[in-house]
C-alpha cells in the first residue's frame, strides 16, 4: 500500500484487519448493504469503501494499491486525525470498525434499535464480547454483578514479560479499599470488597492492545512475549450461558507493530499469517516474508487473535450461541470500568 504521507498507521491497520478472515468473509457476503450502496450513496460509505480497497488489494499482479478511499474519509472515520500527521493505529482501528457499524446501523434508521440491538453488528459479532464485573462485599458477602461490552482489552505490560500474564493480570482480583472502597447497598457504607472479572462472552475476534504509550506519549519499548495459539478458558466465567467444556483456543491471525519512541512519531507495519506457518510482513508497499521466530520477536503493538472452532456439531453450537446471546443481552448492564 502507498504511504501519503505518514499514513503507515492507516495502511498497517487495513493490512491487519484484511489478514482476519472472519472480517473479511463478512465484508463480502454484506450482500443487502452492497447491493443497496451500489447506487449514489457508493462514494460516501465506510463499509464499501473497505470492501472496495479490499477487492483492490487481492490482484493477482502484486501491483501496488492506493488505500485513497479510506485516505479520503480520514476526517469522516476520526475527526481529530490531521491529514500529513502520525496518528495511532489503535486509535485509527476503533474509529474505522465504529464509523463501520455507524454506516451499518444507517441502514436501519427508521427502526429506532435499542442499545443492545445496536450491539449485535456483524462488527460486533466478530470483535464484540462481554466482561462480567463481579463485586463482593467484605462484611455482607453480597456480590453485585454487572457486565460491559467490549470490543478490545487494552492491556498493562509494564509488570509483565508474556501475553498470557498480561491476560492474567488484566483478569485479576482487585481489592477496593481506602479512597477505591465500595459503597455497599446491604450494609449501607463504603467497605472494602473485591473486585472480580470475567468473561461472560468471548469475542470470535480477541483484540489485544499493550498499552505501549504511557499519557505523556512516551514509549515502554519492552519486548513481551507472544504466542501463535491462546488458551483463555480460564477466564471464561463458568456459570456464563457461553460456557462450554471444550476448551477457548485461539491463534494469531495479525498484528501491528511500532517502530520508533512515541506514538506521534516512528513508523507502524503490520504482520499477518497467509496458511500454516507462513508470515508476511506488509510495510507500505514492501512486503516480506517472516519466519515464526522472527515474528514471536516482534515487539507488538496490537494482536488479532481468532477463535479456532470447538469439537461441538455446527447446529447445536449455533443454537446454544443463540439462546446464550439472548439471555446475555438481557442481562447486560453498564458499568464505569
Ligand atoms: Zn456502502
Ligand atoms: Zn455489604
Amino acid at each position: 500500500m502507498v504511504n501519503f504521507g505518514n499514513t503507515c498507521y492507516i495502511n498497517s491497520s487495513l493490512q491487519a484487519l484484511f489478514h482476519v478472515p472472519a472480517f473479511v468473509n463478512w465484508l463480502q457476503s454484506e450482500s443487502r448493504h452492497l447491493q443497496e450502496c451500489n447506487g449514489e450513496s457508493i462514494g460516501d460509505c465506510i463499509i464499501c469503501a473497505m470492501y472496495r480497497t479490499y477487492k483492490s488489494s487481492q490482484n493477482i499482479l502484486g501491483i501496488v494499491i492506493k488505500p485513497i478511499l479510506i485516505y479520503r474519509r480520514l476526517k469522516y472515520i476520526c475527526n481529530h486525525f490531521a491529514y500529513g500527521r502520525e496518528e495511532d493505529a489503535h486509535e485509527f482501528m476503533r474509529y474505522l470498525l465504529h464509523s463501520m457499524e455507524e454506516a451499518y446501523l444507517a441502514g436501519y434508521i427508521g427502526e429506532k434499535l435499542d442499545t443492545f440491538s445496536r450491539e449485535t453488528t456483524p462488527i460486533n459479532q466478530i470483535f464484540g464480547g462481554y466482561i462480567r464485573t463481579e463485586v463482593t462485599c467484605s462484611e455482607c458477602g453480597s456480590v453485585s454483578t454487572t457486565f460491559q461490552h467490549c470490543q478490545d482489552f487494552l492491556l498493562d505490560i509494564e509488570h509483565v514479560s508474556t501475553v498470557d500474564d498480561a491476560l492474567d493480570d488484566y483478569f485479576s482480583t482487585e481489592r477496593l479499599d481506602g479512597d477505591d472502597a465500595y459503597y455497599c447497598r446491604g450494609c449501607n457504607k463504603k467497605v472494602v470488597a473485591t473486585r472480580k472479572f470475567s468473561l461472560e462472552k468471548n469475542p470470535q475476534v480477541l483484540c489485544l492492545q499493550f498499552k505501549r504509550f504511557n499519557f505523556s506519549g512516551r514509549k515502554i519499548e519492552k519486548h513481551v512475549t507472544i504466542s501463535e495459539r491462546l488458551d483463555i478458558t480460564r477466564f471464561l466465567c463458568p456459570s456464563s450461558a457461553h460456557h462450554s467444556s471444550e476448551p477457548l483456543i485461539y491463534h494469531l491471525v495479525s498484528m501491528v507493530t511500532h517502530i520508533g519512541l512515541s506514538v506521534k512519531s516512528g513508523h507502524y507495519t503490520a504482520v499477518a499469517g497467509m496458511c500454516a506457518g507462513h508470515y508476511f510482513e506488509f510495510d507500505d508497499k514492501l512486503v516480506y516474508h517472516m519466519s515464526v521466530s522472527e515474528v514471536l520477536e516482534t515487539n507488538a503493538y496490537i494482536l488479532l487473535y481468532e477463535c479456532e472452532p470447538c469439537e461441538e456439531p455446527e447446529d447445536s453450537l449455533a443454537s446454544q450461541q443463540r439462546e446464550g446471546c439472548t439471555t446475555a443481552t438481557r442481562r447486560i448492564k453498564h458499568n464505569n470500568r
